[in-house]
């Protein structure tokens, strides 16, 4: 790619040099412009010329565009399908910080997030043209010591239709279940719900015109609620041969958060002393689970790509788990579930004429360089242009 071309007046680093090795996220040029780039937008193969104008993606030239980008390579905005913005270690956190989680995701590529459970309102962000879209799950229903305290809406299993009601009028179109967590007179993972009370929630949701989905890391919960009309599982490292083989009949889909299985052994070694068998149960879906997702995919299940930033994960790691699902299901297979495949999931365009201008610029093919995808070169959203800051150690 050459040299991108952003005149000054739009490129402010805070050392005032446009060459981006700040070490802040640096703000090019957030609002309209009239913007021009040439490249190969996948999946296609051919090179092309896209122009941006009023926060649209183009396909016929405008006039007085200015190129930013040239011989690049395009995604269609990145998709974080599992992503919590206003969540920390210790639940709710304050706007600043919700703001600060929302732009380093922005910064590695990520424009649209399905916030997969947050208990802070963060409704503000819809009208920050500078922040990605979210779709929202509420807040995560749990039940009492069954899950990260301060984290869900912890309900007896008597009052989960009506959290869901709750939950569903909070959100964006998706609710979100715990559906299992240690149960620490057991020792193990144990599912949360009972079979016909999760199916009831499940038809509530549906009946609201909202979809479910739920973190499952072991067995019994996935197959339970795969059964009873789920539309998605979240981690999902417990999934059995007949659970993979409905939810690909189904169209059920899995956001395995390939970032956050990573930390299953720290996880077990922390819980060992007090709960060995939960500990043992833990290592063994950890040992499992590039089989497991990888089954999955071969079955023809949609996965798609999510962090689980928030909580204990940092935010940006869009590319990491692109890398990682990579390694799974290939190069191709790991972009689609991180763009084009979870963006037409979520309802949301490619980069067809008049769609909302979100696009991610790369100065080398990221199916040849999966590394690369850890360093967009600049960054549409909504119209505006971000040139990211290079991150330490880049
Ligand atoms: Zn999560």
């Amino acid at each position: 790619m050459r040299a991108t071309r952003l005149p000054t007046p739009f490129l402010h680093t805070h050392d005032g040099t446009t060459h981006g090795h700040a070490p802040e996220p640096t703000v090019a040029a957030i609002g309209p412009g009239v913007w021009h780039v040439h490249g190969t937008v996948l999946p296609g193969a051919e090179p092309g010329d896209l122009w941006i104008s009023g926060g649209r993606v183009h396909t016929h030239p405008i006039a007085d565009a200015t190129t930013i980008a040239h011989d690049a390579w395009i995604l269609p905005g990145l998709v974080d399908a599992h992503c919590h913005i206003g969540l920390g270690p210790d639940g709710p956190v304050k706007h600043d910080t919700s703001e600060r989680q929302a732009l380093t995701d922005r910064d590695a590529g990520t424009l649209l997030i399905r916030d997969a459970g947050s208990p802070s309102d963060t409704r503000w962000i819809d009208d920050r043209p500078d922040l990605p879209e979210i779709i929202r799950a509420g807040r995560h229903i749990a039940r009492p010591q069954r899950y990260i305290r301060h984290y869900a809406d912890e309900v007896d299993p008597g009052e989960l239709v009506t959290a869901v009601e709750r939950q569903a009028a909070r959100g964006d179109g998706w609710v979100k279940l715990v559906g299992d967590w240690i149960d620490r007179q057991i020792g193990d993972l144990t599912p949360l719900w009972p079979d016909d009370v999760a199916a009831a929630a499940i038809a509530r949701a549906h009946e609201l015109g909202v979809r479910v989905t739920a973190h499952c890391f072991g067995e019994e919960s996935a197959a339970q609620l795969v059964r009873a009309g789920i539309d998605g599982i979240e981690h999902g490292t417990g999934l059995d041969t007949a659970t993979i083989a409905l939810m690909a009949e189904r169209g059920v889909s899995l956001v395995p958060t390939m970032v956050n299985l990573e930390n299953f052994p720290a996880i077990a070694g922390q819980a060992e002393e007090r709960f060995p068998r939960y500990a043992a149960h833990m290592r063994a879906l950890h040992g499992r689970r590039l089989e497991t997702i990888g089954s999955a995919i071969d079955a023809g299940v949609r996965v798609y790509a999510g962090t689980d930033a928030g909580g204990s994960v940092p935010h940006g790691l869009i590319g990491r788990e692109i890398e990682l699902l990579a390694a799974v299901g290939g190069i191709e297979f790991a972009l689609g579930a991180a763009s084009w495949r979870a963006r037409s999931w979520l309802g949301r365009p490619g980069l067809v004429d008049g769609a909302p201008a979100d696009l991610v610029i790369y100065a080398t093919d990221p199916r040849r360089d999966p590394a690369a995808v850890r360093h967009p070169v600049l960054v549409v959203i909504k119209g505006g242009v971000v040139a990211p800051a290079t991150p330490h150690g880049a």
